[in-house]
């Protein structure tokens, strides 16, 4: 079993991947590939605990993404070896304080609270490369308390896989264990405590369950 989230050194979650949701957020197109990054300390593995909500935020969303799972070192990664560096994937979520990251939006201030709390980047478990034969083709989809919020293809990436990896690693070496998220498609919204976030990949056995509670204070 491949345990990324205890080994891998960063989450890469690009943004604005898919253009219908850029559009829902009245954001443009991007015209390259535009990310930030997620604490490792976020990441929470299904079936070890709910979604805490911040009590300082009002308006939690979900993002349904999915993540590709780096199996090896690589700096300056071509296009075409890019996918020999993937060893894996996962299901995930974005979770997004959206009150906190519009504050950060406004004043110009990085996204690091919106993105960065504890649980707010829940995940599958790994799912081996073979398991996923058209990465052009994988089918997501969320729902919250039954009801289907996103459903989107990754045939409607702006930046596929490869481009992400070629981009990404001319900034910044990729590692194994790292985890990139690859964007979001339409449909995100908010979630409150009580609720229960589920997500899946059409045609694979990884649907994943959350519970929503409000964050108790230590
Ligand atoms: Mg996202």
């Amino acid at each position: 079993m491949n345990k990324f989230w205890e080994t891998g050194r960063k989450i890469v979650a690009v943004g604005r991947n898919y253009a219908q949701h850029a559009k829902e957020l009245g954001n443009e197109i991007p015209s390259e590939p535009f990310f930030f990054l997620k604490p490792t300390s976020s990441y929470l593995l299904q079936g070890t605990g709910p979604i805490e909500i911040p009590l300082e935020s009002s308006d939690i969303h979900h993002e349904v993404e999915l993540g590709i799972v780096i199996g090896k070192k690589g700096r300056d990664i071509d296009l075409k070896s890019a996918m020999d560096y993937v060893s894996g994937y996962t299901l995930a979520l974005d979770m997004t304080s959206r009150d906190q990251q519009s504050i950060a939006k406004a004043k110009s201030l990085p996204w690091t609270v919106s993105k960065g709390y504890d649980t707010f980047c829940p995940i599958s478990g790994f799912i081996p490369k073979d398991k996923i034969k058209d990465l052009n083709n994988v089918e997501l989809w969320c729902s919250v308390d039954g009801q289907i919020k996103q459903k989107g293809n990754t045939n409607q990436m702006i930046f596929d896989v490869p481009h992400l990896i070629q981009y990404i690693s001319s900034i910044m070496t990729l590692e194994s264990g790292d985890l990139i998220l690859t964007g979001t498609p339409s449909g995100v919204g908010p979630v409150k405590p009580g609720q229960v976030i589920k997500c899946g990949i059409t045609g694979l056995d990884t649907d994943m369950q959350f519970d929503i509670i409000l964050r108790k204070r230590n």
